[in-house]
């Protein structure tokens, strides 16, 4: 069985996002470490983080990933935003560390308005720069909709400008891989993404996939995720990812929509039960098994 799991909120504390992912029925979970669209970072006291540490042991949810908040952009040209991103980050990387999680997924950043290049050693810099304090966290940058991250060669730069490479990874999320033109969807452009990613960056930097059907076209640059198979993907790409031999060790998480179905069930639930079924299921068995859209 694969690591399987839903990024989840952390509403009433930290240690309540490791308890909704277990009644979930997840063996791995993604979650923010505080509001995501918030400079403020609220105090992480000594009881909350004893929960969650206790938690975490108890409840066998591995690995544990924790999201980067959306303010940070150390692409920024702004020098008084990137230093503000360079700190919230630095207190983010030490609340990841401080929390024993090995995951830190992070969006590489917007370069706004200025170059490519620029924006590419800016990412460097300040990385270069947090993670020399930092053991036991790999920082995973995340593969975006457009502009940095968006081609597996960005990674590969900021990769070489690193002091301390071994310290990051990357995060491959199939709605961004698509919308940035990856054709996933189509068994040879799949296996020529899974070669290019490994030719540029090496399939070992990989740590961390995350499962979202798109709602909008290929190469379209706009990150609007779905439910599992409800999209522009559809149910065979996962399947892929999740018979994967190159890929069993990884954990897949789901970002796709929150809420309940016209049925009245919770759509985390339904879209991991597709996930799981589509897992087992043998492809020239077409599309049946629990697939139902
Ligand atoms: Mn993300
Ligand atoms: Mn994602
Ligand atoms: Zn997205």
């Amino acid at each position: 069985m694969r690591r399987l799991g839903a990024h989840m909120s952390i509403s009433g504390g930290l240690p309540r996002a490791l308890e909704r992912g277990r009644t979930l029925g997840c063996n791995t979970v993604q979650f923010f470490l505080k509001n995501a669209r918030s400079w403020r970072s609220r105090v992480l006291d000594d009881g909350e983080r004893g929960e969650f540490l206790m938690l975490k042991d108890r409840l066998g949810l591995e690995p544990l990933i924790a999201h980067c908040s959306y303010l940070i952009n150390i692409a920024s040209p702004n020098p008084s935003l990137y230093e503000r991103s360079i700190e919230a980050l630095r207190e983010e990387l030490l609340r990841t560390q401080a929390l024993g999680i090995p995951y830190y997924v992070l969006h590489p950043g917007s370069p706004t308005g200025t170059g490519e290049q620029e924006g590419l050693y800016r990412i460097a810099r300040a990385l270069n720069l947090l993670l020399q304090d930092l053991q036991g966290v790999m920082v995973l940058l995340e593969t975006t909709a457009r502009g940095i991250g968006s081609r597996f060669e960005n990674f590969a730069r900021i990769l070489e400008m690193l002091e301390e490479e071994q310290k990051v990874g990357i995060c491959i999320d199939t709605c961004h891989l698509w919308v940035a033109g990856y054709d996933i969807a189509d068994p040879r452009g799949y296996e020529e993404t899974l070669k290019e990613l490994d030719d540029l960056i090496g399939l070992e930097k990989l740590k961390v996939v995350h499962l979202n059907d798109s709602k909008a076209p290929r190469g379209s640059g706009r990150d609007r995720h779905e439910h599992i198979g409800f999209g522009k993907l559809g149910p065979e790409p996962f399947r892929w990812l999740l018979q994967d031999e190159r890929l069993k060790e990884l954990p897949f998480i789901i970002e796709t929509p929150k809420g309940v179905t016209p049925e009245g069930e919770d759509w985390d639930e339904v879209n991991l039960r597709i996930l799981r079924s589509l897992e087992g299921e043998d492809e020239d068995k077409g599309d049946s098994g629990g697939y139902r859209p």
